[in-house]
């Protein structure tokens, strides 16, 4: 699944591509993956101006003229991709938005069909899961994230992956998150020390700035908007390394579940 880096790559790559376009027109092929009518979602964006693109955790935010917002989640296998128009349409292609002016097509790509996308007006806006995301991973400071994870008597891993809580991580980054920092999944939150929480801090936005210069990491389907797959894959420490001897301590890399979640530890760098 996208995680921040990468849906902040995708969002870097739409946004000098998208501004100042005009969506002419947009066909949906399957209504799947929209979160509203195919007629309300295509009749709210066909004639729209694009004018910023953002993003909030793994929420794509595409803003048009009119207060119109198309809000897009990629979930496990969706993909934006800009194509020229005569590019052959595959069956996994699910919405085509046709641009003015320009060669190229946006198309929305995605495997699984979990991703969803859903056109806000100001009006809807208020009461969209958007509003329940707690601060975005990049943006916490040290002392906020200290703070808030005193409050909460949860274990660390499913508490990081929760999105009221933090928003922008998955299970990629959480596992790199805690192995560098040395701290077990299964820690409860309100236990961790001052320093400790600094560190994961510290080590957190750290490797997502990394990934994000690298461009994402690709394990399976991700994809920048131009095609091209991440390089962060090659910094991974520990997931999807069980089995690996741990580069610090030596000791095999295991896999297990947590809060139902495959995770990746070191039992040297990150004792029970
Ligand atoms: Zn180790």
């Amino acid at each position: 699944m996208p995680e921040l880096p990468e849906v902040e790559t995708i969002v870097r790559g739409l946004r000098r591509k998208l501004i100042g376009k005009k969506i002419a027109a947009v066909r949906v092929r399957s209504a799947r993956v929209l979160g509203q009518s195919p007629l309300g979602f295509r009749c709210a964006l066909a004639g729209a101006i694009i004018r910023e693109i953002d993003r909030q955790g793994k929420f794509i935010l595409i803003s048009c003229e009119g207060d119109l917002l198309l809000v897009a989640h990629l979930r496990m296998t969706g993909q934006f991709l800009l194509v020229p128009r005569e590019t052959v349409t595959d069956k996994h292609t699910h919405v085509i938005f046709d641009l003015e002016p320009g060669p190229e097509q946006l198309r929305y790509r995605d495997v699984r069909q979990f991703g969803r996308l859903e056109v806000l007006t100001k009006a809807n806006r208020a009461s969209h899961s958007l509003n329940n995301l707690g601060p975005d991973a990049l943006d916490i400071d040290a002392v906020t994230f200290f703070l808030n994870l005193r409050q909460k008597k949860r274990a660390i891993k499913p508490l990081l992956l929760d999105q009221t809580f933090l928003c922008g991580l998955g299970n990629i980054y959480v596992d790199e998150s805690l192995y560098r920092s040395r701290i077990h999944p299964l820690t409860q939150a309100d236990s961790l020390s001052r320093e400790q929480a600094r560190d994961l801090h510290r080590h957190m936005r750290r490797i997502l700035g990394q990934s994000i210069r690298a461009k994402g990491t690709t394990v399976s389907d991700y994809r920048g908007p131009d095609g091209i797959v991440g390089g962060y894959q090659a910094y991974l420490r520990v997931y999807a390394r069980h089995g690996e001897p741990c580069g610090v301590c030596g000791a095999i890399i295991q896999k297990t579940r947590v809060g139902g979640r495959g995770t990746h530890t070191c039992p040297g760098c990150q004792p029970g």
